[in-house]
């Protein structure tokens, strides 16, 4: 927090706008608009609910409108990221969609354009495309965007984890958040920036943006009383939530400046280390540096297997494993994390279909065997791990922490 958050919570209240309208609202969709470079905004109560009107709304497009109890996917398969937070993806099934998975890249750790190619090999009539852009670097979005084409499939593009981050599109530099043909982002607590909730759909289309806001508000028709022709939610962002946005928003850079000196504090301090940091395309592409990373070389990983919610790691001299490393870390207070666990390994999302460059993911009894690296996803789970990556982290903080994963490999 910076001090003005609280001006316009504090101007909120004084003026009685205590609601989901009011002029911190207004003010934060234009000026996010403006900085990302779209035509309009709609202001939400969480990047899920945006996500969930992104895709409930390609969804409509696509197949037409729903019966009243069904949601606008109607059993069809999207093709989504697999290594992402699973509120990218469980919109689909909130939309009675089913949800296939698409391996990762090792470049950039998002959706494998060649994954994603052999998907359309095996499911020609697939006409969507979830994408998320995780830790704050950008996929391949240029590959993606052109398979998609190929396909007639529309994007939803997830930038929750990656506002302010810039890609190369056609030789021309673009903000995430504009990729798609549906686009979403977060002001969740642990975000680039934050209105301790709250998210955003962003869009070039004034029909779709309208369309967003009337489901966001309960969907009520223009009537004397309340008239309801279609299904609605109670998704609007509230005013002073959006003060706090509105008060975070000039610092944006100021935070992604700050991300981008951890990330490469770190990538100094371990440099002599058998690991790298998390990949980014330096050509086509500038992260916000949400979560610096690290994977540990194949050759300097020490034994470790994980189970449904615990562990067993062993340690070798000379390699390490993210589970010592995370344990080291807590034992001087600070917090790591795994890499997110890919979606196929979810138990939830265990029976869906995934799919690597090779073809199906889960081999002929569509079972996933866990701890054999078969895919990329699983390998970067099992071999990396976040780093603490707060803005508010000292030099100090960082090198007791660059010092502690020196020692995990003694
Ligand atoms: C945080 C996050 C979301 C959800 O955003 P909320 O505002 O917390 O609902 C969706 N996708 C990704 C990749 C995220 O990191």
């Amino acid at each position: 927090m910076h001090g003005e958050e609280q001006k316009w919570v504090d101007e909120a209240i004084r003026t009685n706008w205590v609601s989901t309208v009011g002029a911190n609202i207004n003010a934060i969709e234009e000026q996010i608009a403006e900085y990302v470079g779209c035509k309009y905004a709609v202001a939400l109560s969480a990047g899920t609910a945006a996500l969930h009107l992104a895709t409930k709304l390609a969804g409509e497009k696509l197949y037409g409108q729903a019966k009243p109890n069904a949601g606008t996917l109607q059993s069809h398969k999207v093709f989504c990221s697999d290594v992402t937070f699973d509120a990218s993806i469980n919109p689909v099934a909130y939309e009675d969609g089913e949800a296939v998975f698409i391996d990762t890249e090792y470049d950039t750790w998002n959706m494998c354009p060649e994954a994603l190619g052999k998907a359309f090999e095996m499911y020609p009539d697939v006409k969507l495309v979830i994408v998320a852009h995780l830790y704050g670097t950008p996929g391949k979005m240029q590959q993606i965007k052109e398979i998609c084409d190929k396909h007639g499939a529309l994007i939803v593009e997830d930038a929750a984890e990656s506002l302010g981050a810039k890609y190369k599109l056609n030789g021309k530099w673009v903000e995430t958040g504009t990729l798609g043909n549906f686009n979403a982002i977060s002001f969740n607590g642990n975000k680039i920036i934050t209105g301790s909730s709250g998210g955003m759909f962003l869009t070039n289309s004034k029909e779709d943006a309208e369309k967003v806001r009337k489901w966001s508000t309960q969907s009520r028709e223009a009537a004397p009383w309340y008239q309801h022709e279609e299904i609605g939610y109670n998704y609007r962002m509230s005013n002073i939530v959006a003060g706090i946005v509105r008060g975070q928003l000039p610092y944006l850079d100021e935070h992604i400046a700050q991300k981008k000196a951890i990330y490469e504090r770190y990538a100094k301090g371990l440099a002599d280390l058998p690991v790298k940091m998390n990949p980014w395309d330096r050509e086509n592409s500038q992260p916000n540096f949400w979560l610096s990373c690290l994977i540990i070389d194949k050759e300097a990983m020490a034994p470790q297997v994980r189970g449904e919610q615990n562990y067993l790691y062993k340690h070798e001299s000379g390699k390490s494993s993210p589970q010592e490393i995370l344990e080291a870390m807590a034992a001087i207070n600070a917090e790591g994390r795994p890499i997110w666990k890919p979606m196929h390994m979810q138990p939830i999302y265990r029976t869906n279909a995934f799919i690597t460059k090779e073809g199906n993911g889960r081999g002929k009894s569509n079972a996933y065997i866990a701890g054999t690296g078969i895919d990329v996803g699983a390998d970067i789970f099992q071999r990396g791990l976040c780093l603490p990556s707060d803005n508010k982290m000292t030099a100090e903080q960082q090198d007791k922490i660059i010092e502690g994963i020196h020692k995990c490999f003694l």
